[in-house]
């Protein structure tokens, strides 16, 4: 059984999906929220575009105002005016000075700019009451924040409302981004059926495809479910085939070892490279990840995760998740994200292996805290996952956590 450090290092490093050069698609920067881009933006414009005014006030020549004192002000001539978005269309010669509006373009020969509250205006006459700090200031100068030819967006980040008002105020309209990984996903289980369907004795709502669908499309993929699957090896393989035409395969249930877990069987069967059988984890022992090849000689990344619901979800948060944001294209921040909290209750498990106590993280005057979710702790117990946003991690050989001590949480959903 593997350490879930070893899991982690072998899961991460299996397979490079997408191809910057192959697997890219354009989009409008109107659609372009929350994709990953996969090739560097450079900009062609510079930022500021021109030299133009930080502050409404006075375009001024530095060499006029430099002695300007509260009781000694310098006394100039306005010879215009200009607005934002207007090109000036004056020339400033010594003993001048233009009105000037923040953003506005500075006028030739002008080189710095006196704000509005040191200054005191007669008609067409401004005392200016103080020296600016230095000559140039709040002159906001062309290329000042990027010069055009550079890099302005490096690959590999993820598009935010940041990064499209970068890419809109620069004028590039579309992008080049990675495609939506295509994840499939199916339940194995003769007990299973779908939510609404009447339930006959023995039976269960399948409701891992349910919360995996839901967790997948919280990452931006696109999601292919194929449904229930029973217990049969036959109906196994054909579903496996099926699925593998996507980038990813994640099933649930079939990872143990009864006489009705036949996963790991048939993918064997169908030449795939078994990776991770097992982990030492609680919940989420049971834990199978292989590649196989697909009919266009593609390697497909296959999770089984094990079928009780918490353990199901403990090892997507623990792994898939990361790893479909790593595939996703992102070049960093995919990696899992432990954060220390405090302990709100007592932490107690066997310390045989590294286990995951779930619970909410809550930010308390600016610091974590960790509730643990009341009721069992068990695998099967669905319920009390309710608003679980963490995973407390309890390493081999710990036994207990008592209140108020540090602990370390997975984090897996936003916190609010
Ligand atoms: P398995 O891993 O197939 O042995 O299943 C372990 C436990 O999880 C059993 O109690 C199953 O009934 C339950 N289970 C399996 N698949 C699902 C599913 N898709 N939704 C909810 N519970 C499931
Ligand atoms: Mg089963």
């Amino acid at each position: 059984m593997l350490s879930v450090q070893e899991a982690e290092t072998i899961i991460f490093n299996l397979v490079q999906v997408l191809d910057p050069r192959k697997d890219v698609e354009k989009v409008d920067i109107s659609s372009a929220l929350g994709r990953i881009l996969a090739e560097p933006v450079i900009g062609n414009l510079d930022f500021p575009h021109w030299d133009n005014s930080a502050m409404d006030g006075y375009a001024v020549r530095w060499e006029d105002v430099e002695q300007a004192r509260d009781d000694k002000p310098v006394d100039l001539e306005i010879i215009g005016e200009i607005p934002a978005g207007y090109p000036p269309k004056l020339r400033l010669q010594p003993g001048e000075a233009a009105r000037i509006f923040t953003g506005a373009v500075m006028p030739d020969d002008a080189d710095t700019v006196v704000m509005q509250e040191v200054t005191r205006r007669e008609e067409n006459r401004v005392w200016i009451q103080a020296a600016p700090s230095k000559c140039q200031a709040f002159v906001r100068k062309q290329g000042a924040y990027y010069q055009a030819g550079q890099e302005l967006l490096p690959a590999g980040i993820v598009i935010q409302g940041t990064e499209i008002a970068i890419l809109a105020a620069l004028q590039v309209k579309s992008i080049s981004v990675y495609r939506k990984l295509k994840v499939a996903i199916f339940s194995t289980g003769d007990e299973l059926v779908t939510v609404g369907q009447t339930l006959q004795p023995g039976q269960i709502v399948d409701s891992n495809q349910n919360a995996i669908a839901s967790l997948l499309k919280q990452l931006g993929v696109e999601v292919v479910i194929l449904g229930i699957v029973p217990d049969q090896a036959g109906d196994l393989e054909v579903a496996v085939k099926n699925a593998i035409s996507s980038d990813i395969v994640i099933s649930s249930g079939g990872v143990s070892v009864g006489e009705y877990d036949y996963v790991e069987d048939v993918l064997t069967s169908l030449g795939a490279k078994v990776h991770v059988e097992s982990v030492a984890m609680k919940p989420g022992k049971p834990l199978t990840v292989a590649t196989l090849k697909n009919l266009q000689n593609q390697q497909v990344l296959y999770f089984g995760l094990p079928g009780n619901p918490v353990s199901a979800l403990v090892t997507f948060w623990r792994f898939v998740q990361p790893m479909i944001k790593k595939l996703s294209g992102l070049s960093d921040g995919w990696q899992p994200i432990f954060i220390k909290a405090k302990a709100r209750q007592e932490l107690r498990c066997d310390g045989k292996r590294e286990s995951y106590v779930w619970g909410k993280l809550r930010l308390v005057d600016g610091f974590y805290e960790f509730d643990v979710a009341g009721g069992s702790q068990v695998s099967g117990n669905l319920i009390n996952l309710a608003q679980t946003n963490g995973l407390a991690v309890l390493n081999c050989g710990q036994t207990l956590i008592s209140p108020g001590e540090l602990l370390k949480v997975l984090l897996v959903q936003n916190i609010c």
